[in-house]
């Protein structure tokens, strides 16, 4: 996935991760790949995804991913599929389905808590993201910064 390339399709609770995304993750690559996608979401240049409850461009880049060219091949597929199917139960959609993100930022940041409980179950970033610091709307926060 190179610089420029758009999202098109995100699993569909990293339209939740994204809205706390503080510049950790998985593997350099992971980490890469989702400053990119917060980064093009943050400038306002991706205004819409599709939600799966499979491997996305983020996906491609972290280890637990066993085959690039499968995108069921995570090695959590079933738990994490399963964090992506309950974000869509939650936030209503169908999977597949375009996501107008402005619409869908503004409902995660508005029902995080109640999203969290609903979603986040198993998740080791609970922690950092029941913080509940909206980093995409911090104009100056940059994921790459050390202090981040
Ligand atoms: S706790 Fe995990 S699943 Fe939930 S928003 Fe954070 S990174 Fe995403």
């Amino acid at each position: 996935m190179s610089e420029g390339e758009g999202i098109g399709a995100l699993r569909a609770h990293h339209v939740m991760c994204v809205t706390t995304f503080a510049g950790k993750g998985y593997s350099t690559g992971f980490v890469r790949e989702m400053t990119r996608v917060w980064r093009a979401i943050r400038d306002g240049s991706v205004a819409q995804v599709l939600v799966t409850a499979e491997a996305d461009p983020v996906c491609h880049a972290c280890p637990h991913l066993r085959d690039v060219e499968n995108p069921e091949s995570c090695r959590f597929q079933a738990s994490v599929a399963s964090r992506d199917r309950r974000m869509i139960e939650a936030m209503g959609w169908t999977e597949g389905q375009p996501v107008d993100l402005v619409q869908a930022l503004e409902v995660v940041h508005e029902s995080h808590t109640d999203l969290m409980a609903r979603v986040c179950t198993g998740c080791e970033w609970v922690p950092i993201c029941s913080r509940q610091r909206f980093t995409l709307r911090e104009p100056a926060f940059d994921p790459g910064s050390p202090e981040a």
